[in-house]
């Protein structure tokens, strides 16, 4: 689709372009396969050298509709969905290293990511220098080492909510000639879109805000195709030379500005398998129509909340990057001033036993680990994802012992601060 649409418009419309008498909504193909008349058809297609579907641990034309739509959303020129947001950002880093590289990281990263670089992809000979989001130009020039292949955040870091300066961030990167990965999936191309401000390419859990209904894990890798490979091709060398695997073909001669999310596909896919089901995929095309109307709602809803509660004398602070007071309103309203995410984190007076009362105490809002979904729903990080850890490690990973992690959701917002209300008046 055009640029000229907005984006409520491509929610909708973009992906799936029924031709005459074809069915009106995107079909689920679940099928592994697909057929074809001669073998020398089908031997064309292993070779890459003609285009078609042979096989969906590779690709899928339902799967393809959604990951286009998601594509066009972010303002990208290739897409792909995966099996999961581990699987998304797994792929988009391991698409451009091997053994012997160094990756970038921004502390504040979802910590299944951090766990994926720090842990299982040291095990694969892949290092990872950490950064405070926040540092310098000069702090961060410094982390880089000849063997740099990318830099990898967050748009809004989960649950930190720090809201990444996308320019510094993006300026150091191209200086040192690698891309900048930027995690989407708090803000949504609804709030922000990650191209406009240097961003080299974009991934997504879709379990969270493009579900939004949560039903079903997924992840998506977007390439904005404006990194050049082939300027540094010393150090891609494989999007820039030939792959034997392909009988020699070339990615970034025969695809061009597709050379990174094809070699993800027909490479990493082929050999790993993450894919996400047809099934998935055509749930989370249902929750794509409705993105820009439910993104506005949470983000509504929450700075509702987030004022209430900054308002209330209970409470010992509270964390929205959408509140004046928060460190990072400036950058928010820089590069997402329509709205940031649907999730706040605040703490008690009186400190973890009084917020895990609280918790204990509210009626609506569920206590589950997910969030970023239709429902309001809250999580205590020190009972529940860091539970192993002491007072005191919580705080070297920043997260404070007290702190509750509400995630708002669409609901009436004076229903949701009622239930709050409520929680507190037993303190
Ligand atoms: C949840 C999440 C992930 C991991 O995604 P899954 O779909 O659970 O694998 C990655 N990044 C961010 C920012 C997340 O919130």
């Amino acid at each position: 689709m055009n640029n000229e649409y907005a984006i409520e418009t491509k929610c909708i419309q973009s992906g799936w372009k029924p031709g005459n008498g074809e069915p009106r909504v995107l079909p689920i193909y679940q099928s592994t396969t697909y057929k074809y008349e001669t073998s020398d058809e089908m031997g064309k297609l292993f070779d890459l050298e003609a285009e078609g579907y042979f096989y969906t641990r590779l690709q899928n034309p339902t799967n393809d509709a959604v990951a286009q739509k998601i594509c066009e959303l972010e303002g990208g020129v290739a897409a792909m969905l995966t099996a999961s947001g581990q699987a998304a950002n797994y792929y988009a880093v391991f698409n451009i290293c091997e053994a012997g590289n160094h990756v970038i990281l921004s502390s504040t990263v979802y910590g299944g990511t951090f766990n994926l670089l720090t842990v299982t992809m040291k095990k694969m000979g892949i290092a990872c220098t950490i950064v405070d989001p926040d540092s310098d130009e000069a702090t961060l020039n410094a982390a880089f080492q000849e063997n740099t292949k990318c830099v990898v955040a967050e748009s809004i870091a989960n649950p930190a909510l720090v809201v990444l300066d996308f320019e510094k961030f993006a300026k150091v990167a191209h200086a040192h000639g690698v891309p900048l990965i930027v995690d989407n999936t708090f803000a949504t191309p609804i709030n922000c879109r990650p191209f406009e401000y240097g961003v080299d390419i974009i991934t997504h859990s879709t379990t969270k805000y493009m579900d939004g209904h949560a039903m079903s894990v997924g992840g998506a890798i977007v390439d904005s195709g404006n990194f050049d490979w082939d300027k540094y091709g010393d150090k891609f060398h494989g999007l820039t030379t030939p792959d034997e695997s392909y009988h020699g073909v070339t990615y970034t001669e025969r695809f061009g500005k597709k050379a990174y999310i094809t070699k993800a596909t027909v490479q990493l896919m082929r050999d790993l398998g993450s894919i996400q089901s047809p099934m998935n995929a055509f749930l989370l095309n249902i929750g794509l129509e409705t993105l820009h109307l439910r993104v506005p709602r949470h983000c509504e809803n929450a700075l509702k909340v987030a004022t209430w509660l900054e308002n209330n004398d209970k409470v010992a602070w509270v964390n929205y990057p959408g509140l004046k007071s928060s460190k990072y309103y400036d950058l928010a309203q820089k590069y997402m001033p329509n709205g940031t995410c649907g999730v706040i984190s605040f703490g008690l007076k009186g400190g973890r036993a009084v917020s895990v009362y609280v918790m204990g105490k509210l009626n609506r809002a569920a206590k589950q680990s997910q969030l970023a979904d239709a429902r309001a729903c809250v999580i205590h990080p020190a009972s529940h994802t860091h539970r192993q850890m002491t007072d005191e490690q919580l705080r070297e990973a920043g997260v404070q012992p007290d702190l509750i992690r509400f995630s708002v959701g669409i609901e009436n917002a004076e229903d949701i601060i009622a239930d709050i209300e409520q929680a507190l008046e037993r303190i």
